[in-house]
């Protein structure tokens, strides 16, 4: 299991103040509470929402948004040293498609489970 710095829980912060933006554009939710930052070399260069009801589009969620603005912030779809930080465990396609896109390493919430 990876640990957390202070940078990491700082983009943490990021990616749920992006999930946010999702119910609160204007007042009328555009997709559901999922938000993703993406940061290479230590600096955000992305960031991006669930789109899915304002779009729609099923495959509008945040970690897609987050990595089609970072491929065009950087010119390149190979994300290869970019770190993807996401507000809810990503669903299979962005799963795959943050692989498709070279990201180097993925965090997420921690969850935990409570037994009853
Ligand atoms: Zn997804």
């Amino acid at each position: 299991m990876s640990t957390y710095n202070q940078a990491d829980i700082d983009a943490m912060r990021e990616a749920i103040k992006a999930s946010a933006t999702a119910l609160q554009d204007n007042g009328t939710p555009i997709g559901g509470p999922f938000g993703s930052v993406i940061y290479k070399d230590g600096k955000m260069i992305a960031s991006g929402c669930n789109h899915v009801l304002a779009d729609n589009d099923a495959s509008a969620h945040g970690e897609v948004y987050a990595i089609r603005k970072a491929s065009q912030v950087l010119g390149t779809w190979d994300l290869s040293g970019a770190v993807l930080y996401t507000s809810c465990e990503p669903c299979p396609m962005c799963l795959m498609t943050a692989k498709w896109a070279n990201i180097s390493k993925i965090y997420l919430p921690r969850q935990e489970k409570t037994l009853p």
